[in-house]
């Protein structure tokens, strides 16, 4: 069979599938998928050029600080001071060597994490509706693709409506491009193929049926990604700021350098011992361990988001999690469960029904008046339920051996409404079969509804409506009051639109539904072509409980300075119900709609905003005002998303956050970091172990800088009070490169201490040499440096010998180092005070270094 024919589009959609020996009805049978498999191989790009680990290797050679200890090195040779040069030479291998190994492992396991987040596709074979991973299809499936899905592979379509796709990512296209079945002339140019999708590009509206003719490396991205070597990932901004401190700290040592060389040569000191000396001192100030300590903590910081279910997709979002100050989320699925029920209807005329069970088992009963009723033989009830449980494209799936529960396949929404026609008994499967759809109109966000034609089993057409209340109502100029069609006056649509109220209020996701007797879709015409000639069929109410676990986030939310925001297309009254129970609107908070925020200047929005906690039915596009009215009040905002128009506001967000479950492939490629569950209470953990990388990235300045400021003052107090040197160069060289090496990275690891979620957010321009850090340097370092000059100083008084002395204060200085870093993990309490088997990482550190500074001391060679 022929897998690497080019001109797809050239032919029919027929021919295409006979071409690939396929029954477009059917799909592939099972041992054909695997006989194809094996022929094409798995459909996944290949991985981006790994960079080599000697490379990496290498890279680590190419720091200034490693020029200036190579110059060192040249320096002490020519000087004749060989043993110097030798342990320089030996310094700088360790030190690449800590680095590189420290490196390859941030490395793997963000490479681990990129798997992840892998695409899923719904295929259909052997006549049943699969749902794949997209690295699993083969040429000849059948794939069906709605809006919002990544394509996974190359595809002939093979019917389509509406179809649109966004295909930036292969032609750098921005704007949809319009789908269609119609076959091309052969030497249409890939941009202008229509009749195909592509593999890395996603649908953004419309539906279709596909036949994959190309996967892997044989589609067209899959060319591309062979053609061009991978991008290295960019800097995030925390990096960047690292390395601007970086900067100044090597302006400082370039400065220490001439001052203590001028220091010493106007003291008469022998010139190839103070040089030794200065550039030691100049060693002492850069802060070598940081760039791989940031890499490291981001990377465990990523690592430690994964397992609480929040994939990263962006690196620089680890540290702008940590300072996030307000949340917009989304309210359906995220706050709450997405686990609709019907539980109330309401029909023209103004009857009242209640419904009971719960979930999607078609377990329950119609109450009205107290009553039950006979939904099967009531004309006012009958047309309703009907028309939801039509104009749907969702499943219920029975309790099997593996879920004992009934779930739905689909739109939860949509899925209720089908457990209500079974509770309600109206029509069997086979009579609803029977009603044959003909034409579609996928849920539109911006229109708030849905539609869809069918041709009723007397060959009536219908189009069936459902979707917002106003949004329908509008629509309507009947209404159906049990049976009898009869004009709906505004008095009528008013009373509809209180009753609506009414059920939102008690927190209902409320839908409307119609339908127009006798009409079709036009095709192209779109929702607005419907007129205004439908029949209302009267309201359903679904309840949708909030979450568990999300009450008591949003009150650490609180705690930790943050607020939560409820971004919703749902009703005012449903959004702001659901937001009292979760305590997000208390007394005083507002609830905005998609209407009132249209007409609000920018200037009242702005000011006004602190109080909204509710945005109801905004557009997609409004979600992008919102971020940038927090964002101009000086917030990180996370802004949640799942459909395709989430989009922009998602990547304007400084934290976009997709949805796994229910987001699209659009939402996800635009987000920063993928919430696997949907869950609130997941993006708050998130929040957390961002907090936790800032507070370890400071512990491990705080370590470095005290540090190095100790051997500064050690060695200056020496040279000013006219004492010999206390440490050799070499000893400076080895405590900064070796001694510290071992235990900084560990610091990173450091376990949260608890308090976390209890502070407020670090401001993004917050200076990595804070105040609180500061503070604790001035502390530190007398301590750090009278101990060790004072047992220079009383050493030597006491007649030892000097060689002995400057070994003894070299051990001194290192235990310091030891000791500075266990009072570095915390911020509030001293290395006494807590556990030090809480970060295993540390032990094995100190461990090493302890054994290293042994080895120094006691093997004559390094000796
Ligand atoms: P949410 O913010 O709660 O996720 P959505 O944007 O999903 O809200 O839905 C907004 C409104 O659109 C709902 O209140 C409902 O009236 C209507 N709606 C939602 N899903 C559908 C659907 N599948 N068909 C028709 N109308 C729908
Ligand atoms: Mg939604």
């Amino acid at each position: 069979m022929e897998f690497r024919y080019r001109s797809w589009h050239g032919m029919d959609a027929e021919d295409a599938a006979s071409k690939l020996s396929v029954d477009p009805s059917r799909g592939l049978e099972g041992d054909e998928v695997e006989r194809r498999r094996k022929q094409v191989g798995a459909n996944t790009l290949p991985e981006a050029v790994r960079r080599s680990s000697f490379k990496v290797f290498l890279e680590q050679f190419q720091s200034p600080l490693i020029y200036i200890l190579f110059i060192a090195a040249i320096f002490a040779f020519a000087l004749a001071r060989h043993g110097d040069a030798i342990v320089i030479l030996a310094v700088v291998f360790i030190n690449s060597l800590i680095g590189w190994l420290q490196e390859g492992k941030a490395e793997r396991s963000m490479e681990e994490l990129r798997r992840l987040a892998v695409l899923r596709v719904r295929v259909f074979r052997g006549g049943m509706e699969l749902d794949i991973e997209a690295s699993e299809l083969v040429p000849g499936d059948i794939i069906l693709l709605a809006a919002g899905d990544g394509v996974g592979a190359d595809a002939r379509l093979l019917e389509a409506t509406a179809l649109e796709a966004a295909e930036a990512a292969l032609t750098g296209e921005s704007l949809p491009v319009a789908k269609s079945v119609r076959t091309l002339p052969p030497d249409t140019l890939l941009a202008d193929r229509s009749n195909m999708v592509w593999s890395g590009t996603h649908i953004t509206s419309g539906r279709c049926r596909a036949l994959v003719v190309g996967t892997g490396q044989e589609t067209e991205v899959g060319k591309i990604v062979q053609m061009s070597e991978a991008a290295e990932t960019p800097k995030t901004p925390l990096e960047l700021r690292i390395a601007q401190f970086g900067r100044y700290l090597v302006a400082g040592a370039i400065a220490l350098f001439v001052a203590v060389m001028a220091f010493g040569l106007l003291r008469g000191m022998d010139t190839a011992e103070i040089f030794m000396v200065a550039i030691s001192q100049m060693v002492s100030m850069v802060p070598e361990g940081l760039p791989v300590a940031v890499t490291i903590a981001l990377s465990v910081g990523m690592q430690r988001m994964a397992k609480q279910g929040a994939i990263v997709r962006r690196l620089a979002a680890v540290e702008t999690l940590g300072s996030t100050s307000i949340i917009c989320s989304d309210k359906t699925g995220t706050l709450t469960s997405n686990q609709m029920t019907v539980t109330a209807i309401w029909l023209p005329g103004g009857r009242q029904i209640e419904v009971s069970g719960a979930g999607y088992k078609p377990k329950g009963a119609l109450v009205e008046d107290g009553g039950k009723l006979a939904a099967e033989t009531d004309d006012g009830l009958r047309p309703l339920i009907r028309t939801g449980a039509l104009c749907n494209d969702a499943h219920l799936v029975p309790p099997d051996h593996e879920d004992q529960r009934w779930h739905a396949l689909g739109d939860p929404t949509e899925a209720a409404l089908l457990t209500l026609a079974s509770k309600a008994c109206v029509d069997s499967p086979q009579t609803l079969r029977a009603w044959k759809r003909l034409a579609e109109l996928p849920f539109d966000p911006d229109a708030g509804m849905m539609a869809t034609t069918h041709l009723d089993p007397e060959g009536v057409s219908h189009v069936l409506l459902k979707g917002a209340p106003e949004s329908i109502i509008e629509c309507c100029s009947q209404a159906n009051f049990n049976g009898r069609y009869l004009e709906l006056d505004d008095n009528g649509r008013n009373a509809a639109l209180n009753a609506a109220e009414e059920l939102a209020g008690r927190a209902l996701r409320v839908l409307a539904l119609a339908e127009i007797r006798g009409t079709s879709l036009e095709s192209g015409a779109g929702l607005e072509g419907l007129g205004r000639e439908a029949v209302l069929l009267g309201l359903v109410g679904m309840m949708d409980p909030p979450r568990k676990e999300v009450s008591s986030s949003i009150d650490k939310c609180r705690q930790a300075g943050m607020r939560t925001v409820m971004v919703t297309g749902d009703h005012k009254s449903t959004g702001l119900a659901i937001a009292r129970l979760l305590s997000i609107a208390r007394s005083g908070d507002r609830a905005v709609d998609g209407r009132e925020l249209e007409l609000m200047p920018e200037q009242e929005l702005r000011s006004d905003i602190d109080n909204v906690a509710v945005f109801a039915r905004v557009h997609p596009a409004q979600k992008l005002r919102i971020v940038e009215a927090f964002q101009s009040r000086g917030e990180v905002v996370a802004m949640t998303g799942d459909g395709v128009n989430d989009a922009p506001a998602l990547s304007r967000a400084d934290v976009g956050v997709a949805m796994g479950i229910t987001g699209t492939e659009a939402a996800k490629s635009a987000a920063d970091i993928v919430i696997t569950d949907d869950n609130f209470a997941t993006i708050v953990r998130a929040v957390k172990e961002g907090r936790l990388v800032h507070r370890n990235l400071s512990k491990v300045i705080l370590y470095l800088f005290a540090t190095s400021m100790a051997e500064i003052a050690v060695l200056l107090t020496a040279l000013i009070l006219g004492y010999p040197l206390p440490l050799a160069a070499v000893q400076i060289l080895w405590i900064n490169i070796v001694t510290e090496g071992t235990v900084t990275v560990n610091l990173v690891m450091e376990p949260p201490e608890g308090d976390e979620m209890n502070l407020r957010p670090v401001s993004l321009s917050e200076p990595l040499l804070s105040r609180s850090v500061l503070r604790r340097v001035i502390l530190m370092t007398p301590v750090m440096a009278l101990s060790t000059f004072g047992y220079f100083a009383w050493r030597i008084a006491e007649g030892v010998p000097y060689a002995q002395v400057q070994t003894e204060t070299f051990t001194v200085l290192a235990a310091c180092q030891w000791f500075n870093v266990l009072n570095c993990r915390s911020a509030t309490r001293s290395a006494l005070r807590f556990d030090l088997f809480r970060n295993p990482w540390m032990m094995g550190g100190l461990a090493l270094s302890i054994l290293l500074q042994l080895l120094v001391i006691y093997w004559p060679v390094l000796n």
